[in-house]
């Protein structure tokens, strides 16, 4: 636990058997029905289903929904706050059908709605956000057919906001809900001065992308109440960035929203909600910290200081409390997936052992990498690394030089590599261990080749360094004894994973097990829900995962079944999308297994069985076997 911190990102989903396996709890404060993880995996490879894949636990979302809807409740309740919490999902942070249709299915009960950023989020939105006391919230720049579509939920009963991000937007939605005779329901959003904190903070400030100025809304009030539209402005929007790690950024925006929305109110603009945006992060290092990985606040203080805040500030200026909406997306469904692969090799720096045998008339360095190896001991462990160090510097030196040979150089360089081994084992031992002799652990780190794409499946820890926690589904009754690099299969070098949760902050490296040849070893990689569940790109042609949808039964909720196998990507599926045709492909491969045949080189029976494999690779998984 204290390794891979399980329990303190895992929201209470996640615990460690006694079986030192990976066990979830698929619902909140449940702490009694634990799913076993390798369980699901022995299910899966008994199914056939191919690794890496995703596995998404439907009652951890449908949990995450109830815990924001109850504790904005309570809290509203326990304030005797006098205005409804109507929260929205936004749609680009996990846009799968399944779950948006989860999402909405347990939300009815608490008319808990959908935001949309963008033309084809809308029209799923209005497909499937059809509860007509839930909001529709949307953001993101619009053009006349986005705002003819948020015009058409108006038509069929929705409670459509169109949030003007620009202003430009107002001139065009006044003339097209006159074009169609509608009334809309017109949110603003602030160009918010409070800066946020974290990686997205300049969605906030003035060279923010979104947002009107307070001359603006100023002006956007003007122009609505001039074309007898004033009654339609019933929303305040801000959104000062995703994954807030300090409650302080959260604690002054609200300040700065209540501030102008009483001050809107006292104008007699008949605002009726106010929507704090997303922004609401989570723990994914388990630090607790301001780190930009984790957060120094929970669920219930993010939402006591919404709901207080608006409340002090409207008690103050005896205005009526607003409707509270927020947009909480990676809060919402950032657990409720993981992605499990297994590890199939291993890279070490060490590589293969070359005899050192004793050579007559061998080089110096050569001779003097020997005798420290040779020589080691207690006593000259630190003297023995700096020695070694500069013979690996001198060694090359000469070896490009031409004074080494190639057997004297694999001769050092296996030499070296067993001195730092040893030295490793003699201080792992120590009470104090040497400042220069701390790197010898990374020096000899391993790197773990796992069958997956960062860029497909982690997205965000490739570009914006964002840490995943990354576990191990068994042994976690065993201390990990390698510190790895976690690399990918895709041919690039950007595409691996080696940050991992540190004490207080990111560290290098993540502890694995050492592998065993008759032993699989599954990894895990959490908190994969939110944006990288949607985000990944094509990198390679892998594609999408093949996904089990899990869900717990009703009576026995330790038991578990596959409701759903969606299949991922098979090859001919991603080259499709690049344009290619499969039968053509197949058709250029037979043409040239036929003409070998007819020259005699491929034996007609071996021909039809490579035509045959390269069709069934083509229907085939991307991935490796
Ligand atoms: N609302 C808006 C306008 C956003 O831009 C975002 C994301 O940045 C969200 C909601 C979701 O934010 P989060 O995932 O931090 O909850």
């Amino acid at each position: 636990e204290s390794t891979y911190r399980v329990k303190r990102w895992g929201n209470g989903y996640f615990d460690i058997g006694e079986s030192g396996d990976l066990m979830v709890i698929p619902r909140y404060n449940e702490p009694n029905l634990k799913i076993n993880l390798r369980e699901i995996i022995d299910e899966m490879q008994s199914t056939g289903i191919e690794f890496p894949a995703v596995i998404r636990f439907h009652d951890i979302l449908r949990s995450q929904v109830e815990l924001i809807n109850k504790t904005f409740r309570n809290v509203i309740e326990e304030t005797d706050y006098e205005g409804k919490y109507l929260g929205v999902f936004p749609v680009k942070v996990n846009q799968m059908r399944e779950v948006i249709e989860e999402i909405v299915d347990v939300g009815k009960r608490y008319n808990y709605g959908l935001e949309a950023g963008s033309k084809p989020e809308l029209v799923a939105a209005l497909a499937y956000n059809t509860n007509s006391e839930a909001l529709t919230i949307l953001n993101g720049y619009k053009d006349e057919d986005y705002l003819r579509l948020a015009l058409l939920g108006r038509k069929i009963g929705r409670k459509v906001v169109i949030v003007i991000e620009k202003f430009s937007e107002l001139n065009m939605l006044i003339k097209l809900s006159k074009e169609l005779n509608v009334r809309p329901i017109i949110g603003l959003r602030i160009k918010m001065m409070v800066k946020g904190r974290g990686k997205w903070e300049s969605s906030s400030g003035e060279r923010a992308k979104f947002g009107l100025t307070i001359a603006e809304i100023l002006n956007a009030i003007n122009v609505c109440e001039q074309k007898n539209l004033l009654d339609c402005i019933q929303l305040l929007h801000f959104h000062i960035g995703s994954q807030l790690t300090d409650i302080r950024a959260i604690k002054e925006a609200i300040q700065e929203a209540a501030t102008i929305y009483t001050q809107l109110a006292k104008r007699d603009v008949p605002l009726q909600y106010i929507d704090v945006g997303g922004g609401l992060a989570i723990d994914y290092d388990g630090s607790q910290s301001t780190n930009d990985s984790s957060c120094n606040y929970d669920l219930s203080q993010y939402v006591s200081d919404i709901v207080t805040g608006f409340k002090q500030h409207c008690d103050l200026e005896s205005v009526a409390h607003p409707n509270i909406v927020s947009e909480s997306g990676r809060a919402i469904t950032a657990h409720h997936s993981c992605v499990v692969t297994k590890v199939i090799g291993e890279i070490h720096p060490r590589g293969t052992e070359f005899s050192t045998k004793k050579a007559t008339g061998e080089h110096i360095i050569v001779s003097n990498m020997r005798d420290i190896a040779q020589g080691l001991d207690q006593t000259s462990y630190q003297e023995a690394f700096n020695d070694v160090q500069a013979l690996k510097e001198q060694a090359i030196q000469a070896f490009k030089l031409g004074v080494l040979s190639l057997d004297e150089i694999a001769k050092t360089e296996t030499l070296y590599w067993q001195t730092l081994d040893n030295i490793e084992q003699i201080i792992t031992n120590l009470d104090f261990i040497p400042e220069e002799l701390k790197e010898i652990p990374e020096l000899l780190s391993s790197q773990y080749l796992a069958n997956f794409s960062v860029f497909q499946s982690a997205a965000d820890s490739w570009a914006i360094d964002q840490v995943l926690p990354i576990v191990p589904i068994s042994k976690l009754n065993e201390k990990p004894t390698k510190l790895c690099s976690l690399v990918d299969i895709t041919c690039d070098s950007d595409g691996k994973i080696d940050k991992f949760i540190g004490e207080d902050s990111v560290a290098n490296g993540v502890p694995l097990h050492k592998l065993s040849a008759d032993e699989d070893y599954f990894i895990g990689m959490f908190l994969t829900g939110a944006y990288q569940d949607v985000m990944g790109d094509m990198h390679n042609l892998f594609g999408r995962l093949n996904e089990v949808h899990i869900f717990s039964y009703d009576d026995d909720p330790k038991d578990f079944y596959i409701e759903e196998v969606v299949k991922g990507s098979s090859m001919e599926s991603v080259l499709s999308t690049m344009q290619y045709t499969p039968a053509i492909l197949a058709q250029s491969v037979k043409k040239a297994i036929d003409k070998k045949i007819q020259q005699g080189q491929i034996k007609p029976r071996e021909g039809v069985n490579l035509i045959d494999f390269y069709e069934d690779c083509l229907s085939g998984y991307t991935y490796l076997k």
